[in-house]
């Protein structure tokens, strides 16, 4: 097929995703023909309608919008299907696919950090889902720390050990990752202050799912002196995943990589 492929990110903000320089640079590099965008999407029940309206081959979908993804698909495959969360869209002959990168991308990331098997995550979104049913598949003792009560009773019903801010005695963990919005375009901490302090103190690893910025959350590692990673390789390893879903395993993996490592350098 000659015709020009399009492909987007989906989110809301959309203007700091890094994923149209990754993409467009793979599909380069490759010699495929695509081309990939940004579009920022205010409401998610818009998603399937505007996915087609742009006649996309595929897209990725960042907050907040990652669980309307899950619903606006036709059929959602692996282990997407698990966590009701979407990142990945891929248009397979007018039905939309949907699946998950990220938590593969976040072990990726990681793989660098030691004997963890306690974790705690900050933050009950569609980030902390994957994330907390990836870490409990490896046999990790996962706790999930959230400003709002609401957002855990999914980690609750699924035997996670959760916590409110209110309720939240800091213990030692290996890693502590932040998987909230806290940071992004703000200067907040992801919990208060006076609950992270002592989290640290006792803490092995950090890291921020964020990437692009130094958040305040990482700021606070960094003083603290914890061995800390920001989103870059988590970002990498789901965009590797997800590029292989568009040109749908006509390329290696690690010719995929390769180029788009190559585009943090830009
Ligand atoms: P969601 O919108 O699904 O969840 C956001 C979470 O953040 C909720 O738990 C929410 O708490 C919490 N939150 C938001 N603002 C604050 C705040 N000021 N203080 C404390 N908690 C807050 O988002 P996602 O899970 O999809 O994404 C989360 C983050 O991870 C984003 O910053 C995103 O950019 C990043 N990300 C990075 C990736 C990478 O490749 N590096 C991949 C995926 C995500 P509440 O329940 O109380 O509302």
């Amino acid at each position: 097929m000659n015709e020009n492929r399009l492909f987007a990110i989906f989110g809301n903000p959309v203007s700091h995703s890094r994923s149209p320089l990754m993409h467009n640079n793979v599909f380069k590099k490759l010699g495929y023909k695509g081309c990939y965008t940004r579009v920022r999407l205010e409401d998610g029940s818009r998603l399937k309608e505007t996915f087609f309206t742009l006649k996309l081959q595929g897209a990725n979908v960042t907050v907040p919008h990652k669980e309307a993804a899950f619903d606006a698909c036709d059929e959602v495959r692996g282990f997407a299907k698990e966590i009701g969360v979407v990142n990945t869209l891929v248009n397979e002959n007018g039905r939309l696919i949907g699946y998950n990168t990220d938590a593969d991308g976040f072990l990726f990331a990681i793989e660098a950090f030691k004997d963890v098997r306690k974790v705690l995550i900050i933050g009950a979104g569609g980030t902390a889902k994957a994330l907390a049913k990836k870490f409990k598949s490896q046999a990790y003792d996962v706790s999930v720390l959230n400003r709002s009560e609401g957002n855990l009773a999914y980690f609750k019903a699924d035997g996670f050990h959760t916590y409110s801010w209110e309720d939240f005695k800091p213990e030692a963990y290996d890693l502590i990752v932040n998987t909230t919005s806290a940071g992004l375009s703000d200067e907040n901490y992801p919990a208060p202050i006076e609950l992270l302090t002592p989290l640290l103190k006792e803490a092995r690893y950090a890291a921020d799912a964020i990437y692009g910025r130094r958040t305040p959350f990482l700021q606070l590692c960094e003083k603290m002196d914890i061995t800390y990673k920001d989103g870059a390789d988590m970002l990498l390893g789901q965009g590797v995943l997800a590029n292989n879903y568009f040109t749908q395993s006509n390329y290696t993996l690690e010719s995929i990589q390769k180029h788009m490592a190559e585009s943090f350098q830009y």
